[in-house]
Order: structure tokens, then C-alpha cells, then sequence
């Protein structure tokens, strides 16, 4: 080999190296404020759930939560063409968050003591409670004590829905647990499974796009108060995101939201929540 293409080799690995720490370090590095000043935001969201997170065909994206997300951003200072929002599955979000793949995440996302070991949380937005969702023609099954007789019941990995059947439940059914939600409904309606289980709000967005072929029985069972999950330590981002919060909740902002989303497909008066600063 001549020296010059061994001295041409060497300058190009040197090179080479120098891009992949200058990418690797930048990105780690860069916190939500920093994404902030660059007026970006990278935002965790459900993309299959009717009326809360919801990726259209055409790819634009609706739902209460990606409107919660739109009003917070702009709170922060990033208009909505900075926002990129990204799929946020049930069993991922601590884990996206705590990598740094999104800035935070809006998705039904449960607050816990749990999860805080992980992750820190704004909120709550909204409180739902745990319900049941089975086919139109389904008579025995009414509410959760009717949960017996070993039915098929879906829920997904990681959610506290399914925790919440393991703890009380773990002997009198068979749960099924899938990935998301509309895999369940899917489960539902092919008559794999008997009954679907999580949140109320989730439940009646699969309802009602369903046109009357399924319905929610018995009453909600648990208080699932859906906060904004961002990394843990981060108090600056948190602060701002609770005062967001409470300024969607006093301007009417977060009314109308509800409204013109899940609003319509849910029959129960509607409370905002107090934010829980901690
Ligand atoms: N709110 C529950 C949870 O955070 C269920 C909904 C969901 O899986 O997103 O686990």
C-alpha cells in the first residue's frame, strides 16, 4: 500500500470518528430544554386509539391527548410544525422516555409509584377508571364480578389494567395480554377473546367507532389519573408542563379539547383535575 493511500485511510477513520462523537455526544446530551430552544419537540403518543391518540391514513394526527400535547408544547414555545410525534406503545413509554427518544409522552399514560421509579410525571391531565368492553350480543358479562368461569380477557403488556387483573382476578380468568389495544378489539370482535379491559375513556373511543357492535357494562373500578411523563429529575420541564396544565384547564382550552375529541362518546360529566405538584 502507498503512504499516501495509508495516510488518506488514516485521515478518513479520524474523520469518521470525529462525526460519530460529535452525533452520539450531541444527542445524548441534549435535553428537552435544548430541543425547546431549537423550537423542536419529540412527542410519545398512542397512534391506535379512536378519539385520544390516533394516526390517520393521511398521517395527520388526532385525539384529547395529541391536543393536550399541541397546547403544552405551545405553552413551552414550540409551534405545532416542531412537534414530531412518534408511537408510543403501552409497554415502551418508560423505557422511550428514559432513552431519550421522545421529550415526553401523552398516551393514556397512568400515573404510578411504580412507573415514578423510572420516570417523573406532570399531571394529572385527566382521571379515568378501568372498565369493560365486550360484543353488543354478550349478556353474562355485566361488571368486573362477573369476571369468572375462566372468559378470555384481553389487555395489553404493561399496562395497569392487566396488573390490576393478575392482583385480584389472576384465578377467575384467562388473560390475554397483546400489544396494543385495537389488537384486543380486533381479538374481540373475531370471538378469540370474550371481554377487552382498560381504561373507560379508551374503551368508549373502540366503541363508538364501532357503530353500535360493542358496549361498555358495569361501572369503572380503579382511578387511573393519565399525567405527562417526561424524565425523571427533570423539574424545570415538569414545572412548565403543570403550568400548562392548569392554564388549558382556565382558559377553556382543555373543555373544548375534550369536546371536540373523546367528549362526544362518553356519557359522564366532566371534572378537571387538580395538578399534583411533587
Ligand atoms: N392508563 C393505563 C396505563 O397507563 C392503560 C392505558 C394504556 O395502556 O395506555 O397503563
Amino acid at each position: 500500500m502507498s503512504i499516501n493511500r495509508t495516510l488518506r485511510l488514516g485521515i478518513g477513520a479520524i474523520a469518521v470518528a470525529l462525526v460519530a462523537t460529535a452525533c452520539g455526544g450531541g444527542s445524548e446530551a441534549a435535553t428537552t430544554a435544548d430541543h425547546v430552544r431549537d423550537g423542536k419537540l419529540t412527542i410519545g403518543i398512542k397512534f391506535d386509539q379512536p378519539g385520544l391518540g390516533f394516526r390517520e391514513a393521511d398521517g395527520s394526527y388526532q385525539g384529547y391527548d395529541v391536543e393536550i400535547a399541541k397546547y403544552v408544547a405551545s405553552k413551552l414555545g414550540v409551534r405545532p410544525d416542531g412537534i414530531t410525534f412518534k408511537e408510543a406503545p403501552t409497554a415502551q413509554r418508560e423505557k422511550m422516555i428514559m432513552d431519550g427518544e421522545v421529550d415526553f409522552v401523552v398516551a393514556t399514560y397512568s400515573i404510578t409509584d411504580e412507573r415514578k421509579q423510572k420516570v417523573d410525571f406532570a399531571g394529572p391531565y385527566f382521571v379515568a377508571g378501568q372498565a369493560l368492553l365486550v360484543k353488543n350480543e354478550t349478556t353474562d358479562i355485566t361488571g368486573v364480578e362477573s369476571l369468572n368461569g375462566n372468559k378470555k380477557l384481553c389487555s395489553v403488556k404493561g399496562s395497569t389494567p392487566a396488573q390490576y387483573v393478575k392482583d385480584h382476578h389472576a384465578k377467575d380468568v384467562q388473560l390475554v395480554e397483546l400489544d396494543n389495544y385495537s389488537q384486543c378489539i380486533e381479538a374481540l370482535r373475531r370471538g378469540s377473546v370474550d371481554v377487552v379491559t382498560t381504561d373507560d375513556i379508551i374503551l368508549a373511543g373502540f366503541a363508538g367507532q364501532a357503530s353500535g357492535e360493542l358496549k361498555l357494562v358495569g361501572n369503572t373500578f380503579t382511578t387511573e389519573k393519565y399525567g405527562i411523563g417526561l424524565k425523571k429529575g427533570d423539574q424545570e420541564t415538569r414545572t412548565k408542563l403543570n403550568d400548562a396544565i392548569e392554564q388549558m384547564i382556565a382558559d377553556g382550552s382543555w373543555q373544548k379539547a375534550f369536546e371536540q375529541t373523546i367528549g362526544p362518546l362518553r356519557d359522564s360529566t366532566l371534572t378537571p383535575p387538580a395538578v399534583e405538584r411533587y
